[in-house]
Parts: C-alpha cells; structure tokens; sequence
C-alpha cells in the first residue's frame, strides 16, 4: 500500500522481509532526475516504523515514522532512519517537561545556581546565573535535558524572563548588603524573536533599582545567523541602557572573527572546552594568546571558562585575560552556599570589605 500523504511526502506500507534497507541505501545516495541537459540530485530521506503493535491506529504508525524521519531530516547522507523507544521517550519528556513548566516556574522549582567569576587573584567579582530544575519525580535537572526542548518551541522566553527577574532580586538584596558584584544571565536567541529584550531587561533593572552596568548579558554569535542587523540594533540599545554585553562561548562557532568585527560587545567569553589541553597543546595555547591579545587591542575584556586547573589560571593570567570562571574555583552552587562562598572571602580577605 502505496500513497502520497502530503506535500512531498509520500507514505509505504510492506512487508518486512521486501525491505531491502542496503540496496534503499546505495540508491537513494545516487539519486538524480534528469530534465532536459541538467541533472538534479534529490535529497530522499525515509523514516521506518516496523509494527510490532499491530493494534495501533495507522496514523500512529506514520507520526513513529515520522518522528524517526525527523532525525535525519538536515542530514545529506543519512537517508534511513528506524524509529525506537527512545524517540518517543524523548517526545513524551518533551511534552510533558512542557505542560509543567508552568508550575514549575510559579512553585520555584526552576532555580538559579550560581558559578563564581573570578579576578587574577581568585578573588570573586561576579557569577554567571545558570538555571536548575528542582523536579518532584526526577530530582535535580541539569539544562541539558530541558533548555533544548524550550529552545525549540519556544518556552525558552518564559525559562529566561523568570531568571533575569531571579538574578535582579539578588543583585537588589546585594546592593542592600553593599556587596559589589555583577550577575551574567543567558540570552536565548528566541528570547530577541519574542521581545525587546533591552526593554524587558530596562523594565526589570528600574524595578529593582539596580544599576545596569550589575546585570551582565550573555549573548552567543547565533543570534546573528538571522537579522543580522535587527540583532546589532538590540545589542547596541542594550549597550546604550548601560548593560555589559557579553560575547558567550567565542570560538566555537564558525564565524567568529566575522561577528567580532562587527558586534560591539564588551567581553568576550572564551571557552577553554574547544581547546581542550590548553596547557600542552601548543597550538591550542598560541590561539588562546593571541584572542586573548586581539581583544584587548579591541578594547573588549576577556573572560576565559572551563577553567579547571591552577596552572590555566596562571597561564591564562599571564596571557593577559582578567576573568575567570570553571570547576577549578567553584562549580555553579546555590545561591545560598555562594552567599556563604562570599562571605568567608571577604572575611579572610578583610581589606577587600565595602567601607
Ligand atoms: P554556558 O552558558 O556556556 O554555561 C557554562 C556551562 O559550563 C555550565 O553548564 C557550567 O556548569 C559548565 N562549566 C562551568 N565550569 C566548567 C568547567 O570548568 N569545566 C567544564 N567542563 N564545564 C564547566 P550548565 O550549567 O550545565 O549549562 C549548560 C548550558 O545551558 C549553558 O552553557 C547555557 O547555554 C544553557 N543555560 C543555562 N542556564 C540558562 C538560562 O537560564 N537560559 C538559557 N537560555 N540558557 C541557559
Ligand atoms: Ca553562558
Ligand atoms: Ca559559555
């Protein structure tokens, strides 16, 4: 049973034993449809539910296919796909992660935990707000197995609006205490699709009444791939409200020195993880440099992370960075313990206390 379901796509149904998936392979990678003197390569791709529920309804089947379908769907040469348990483990986990986010916000399950940022000295200058989910059946949930899903449809915006408001109640109660230090939160590119982040982020800092200059903003090079210049204009009102902007995860993309040249960023955050072994490679230790070199030629500051060793610290130190952050002087912590972190610092370090 054969048939055009929609579109440009087409739906089978045979038996198991007919399906030849190494001859479907070798086909579909030299599929070419000729018209006229031009030849076309055709992108096929096919996603494969084998029934072994025989009572589920034939629309399911193809929502099984499809779901493996949707797999490979950007990939050029995989053309097979099998749908399996995981898939729909990974639907159900994105549906019902969905429907909870809600509560989760309003119960506060969803939480900042803190990740010190720190000077040459060690001494701490500021934390980077990273969001945890506190969940009743899953226990603690590291963003990895959320932010995706939010990010994809979405509901990321709803995640980042309750953390900057989170990192603004903070920086409110610190500057009661006279404690001088900033709060980075992360930007979502969606966050810049759904609404005027500058003004958001304005309306929040006047509401605390909390300086600008305390909230730091971490931006990654993604949010340039559309709009590019509907995106400049963001960051340079972000800019013009008094909030520090910073270039997240420089160097991992693949146009970074394209988007330095334009982007008027105030710190570049370099991650130490994609030149992993810094410290003995060479080559990795010579790129390091040199970012860090041309950024302050730019007059951007740089802040080095994943830092996980004394020796990178003193490396990255004498290299001319003057921000740090990574598991070698805390991983992120609640807000809480990094209240405790503080205080014992500036006890042992009495001159460093707000007068
Ligand atoms: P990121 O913004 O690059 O955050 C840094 C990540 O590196 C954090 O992972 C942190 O725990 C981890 N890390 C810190 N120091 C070290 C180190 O020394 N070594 C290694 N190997 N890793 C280190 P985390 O907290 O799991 O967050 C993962 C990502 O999730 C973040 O990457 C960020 O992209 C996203 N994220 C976290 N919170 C938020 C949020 O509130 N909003 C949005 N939009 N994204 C968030
Ligand atoms: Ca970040
Ligand atoms: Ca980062």
């Amino acid at each position: 049973v054969y048939g055009r379901l929609a579109g440009d796509t087409f739906g089978a149904c045979l038996p198991v034993n007919e399906l030849d998936t190494a001859r479907i392979k070798r086909e579909l990678s030299e599929f070419k449809v000729k018209q006229g003197n031009i030849e076309h390569h055709i992108l096929i791709h096919i996603g494969i539910y084998e029934i072994t529920e025989r009572d589920l309804e034939v629309s399911v089947m193809f929502d099984r296919a499809n779901m493996a379908l949707a797999t490979i769907k950007e990939e050029y040469r995989e053309h097979i796909a099998y749908y399996d348990e995981k898939m729909r483990a990974q639907v159900l986990w994105s549906q019902k992660i969905s429907t909870q986010l809600h509560d989760a916000l309003k119960n506060k399950n969803i939480i900042p935990y803190l990740q010190p940022i720190v000077d040459t000295d060690g001494n701490i200058k500021g934390a980077e707000a990273l969001v945890r989910w506190i969940h009743p059946e899953k226990g603690f949930l590291s963003p990895a197995s959320f932010i995706p899903v939010f990010e994809k449809n979405g509901m990321i915006v709803e995640v980042d609006k309750y953390m900057w408001r989170c990192a603004c109640e903070i920086l409110s109660r610190w500057s009661k205490e006279k404690r001088d230090l900033f709060l980075s939160v992360n930007i979502s590119p969606k966050d810049f699709y759904f609404m005027d982040v500058a003004a958001e982020l304005s309306g929040l800092v006047a509401e605390y009444g909390i300086p600008a200059s305390s909230l730091r903003v971490e931006i990654t090079e993604t949010v340039m791939m559309n709009n590019s210049d509907d995106r400049m204009d963001d960051i340079r009102k972000l800019k013009e409200k008094g909030f520090i902007v910073e270039m997240d995860d420089f160097g991992s993309g693949y146009s970074s020195l394209n988007m330095l040249k334009d982007m008027p960023v105030d710190v570049l955050k370099i991650d130490m993880k994609f030149l992993s072994a810094a410290q003995d490679n060479e080559r990795a230790r010579t790129i390091l440099a040199n970012i860090i070199h041309l950024s302050g030629d730019l007059i951007i500051a740089s802040l080095t992370e994943g830092v996980e060793t004394a020796a990178q610290h003193k490396a990255l130190t004498e290299m001319g960075c003057q921000l740090f952050q990574g598991y070698h002087f805390s991983k992120p912590v609640s807000v809480e313990e990094f209240e405790k972190m503080i205080t014992q610092s500036s006890q042992s370090h009495p001159q460093d206390q707000p007068s």
